[in-house]
């Protein structure tokens, strides 16, 4: 049992879930390394939502509104993280929840829809995926002819930066969430908000949220807001926005450093 008054009580419990999640076959062993490396990024970070993230959350949000066929694909990290939280993203942007794995079993993605469906969500693909996306030499290439597949919007976190190249290829805009700013992921998608999942997914519901408020009262008043979201999106400098999250980290290293030296 660990103490509430631990100073590092919130980063064991999310390890702890994790873990969790790994004795039901959820989550894969590899996972929970990828979970190390985004807890060393989100060290450097402050373990909290950076001024760049928050931009990037605004033009993920007005890329969800914006989208006709918006998929939200989930992994083993992602269903022990943040499962309510993605099955109530789907639910306010209308978007489809997507099981996607890299060491795919049909019971782990069988698994993943259970949890999934606990937490509320109606449907979710990607349990039998039919169809394949070219360019991507792992398991995840499978995809739902429902889903991924006819999708214009893609939301992924904890990603491999070879399907989010091969996603973008295809003409979808892809949505990373990612700690890393330097990863392939990061660098290749259309949108990324460098932060931790478990922070980004309500960020990111209460940002949709406010952003269809906003369009169901500009369609009463008759203004359109479509065109005012597409202008937020194109304004939107992905590399411009990697390089502000790097610059957190670089300040945040140098107080430590000029800290440690008083
Ligand atoms: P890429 O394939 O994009 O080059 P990679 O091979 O370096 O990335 P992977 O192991 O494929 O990394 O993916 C894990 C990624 O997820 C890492 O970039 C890691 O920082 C990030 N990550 C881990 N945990 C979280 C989390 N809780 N929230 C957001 N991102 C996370
Ligand atoms: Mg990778």
């Amino acid at each position: 049992m660990i103490s509430k008054h631990h100073p590092r009580y919130e980063s064991i419990k999310v390890r702890e879930r994790l873990v969790d999640g790994h004795k039901k076959g959820i989550t894969v062993l590899e996972g929970l390394i990828a979970h190390g490396r985004g807890e060393a990024f989100d060290y450097l970070l402050g373990e909290k939502t950076t001024g760049p993230a928050s931009n990037a959350i605004r033009a993920s949000a007005a890329l969800l509104v914006l989208a006709e066929c918006p998929v939200i694909s989930v992994n083993g990290n992602t269903a022990v993280l943040c499962p309510q939280g993605l099955v109530e993203l789907a639910e306010v942007c209308n978007a489809k929840l997507e099981v996607n794995l890299f060491y795919r079993s049909d019971r782990r993605a069988r698994k993943i829809e259970e949890t999934l469906i606990e937490h509320g969500a109606d449907r979710v693909y990607g349990v039998s995926p039919t169809e394949v996306i070219d360019g991507i030499a792992s398991e995840r290439r499978m995809v739902d002819k429902e889903g991924i597949f006819k999708s214009d919007v893609v939301l992924v976190a904890l990603e491999d930066g070879d399907r989010t190249e091969a996603l973008v290829k295809q003409g979808k805009k892809v949505i990373a969430v990612d700690l890393n700013p330097l990863s392939r992921t990061a660098r290749y998608a259309t949108v990324t908000v460098v932060d931790n999942v478990i922070r980004a997914v309500p960020e990111l519901v209460k940002e949709v949220r406010r952003l269809k408020n906003a369009q169901e009262r500009g369609g009463r008043d008759g203004g359109d807001l479509s065109s005012d979201l597409e202008m937020m999106v194109s304004a939107f400098d992905n590399q411009k926005n990697l390089g502000e999250s790097l610059e957190v980290m670089c300040r945040n290293i140098f107080k430590e450093y000029s800290f440690s030296e008083e």
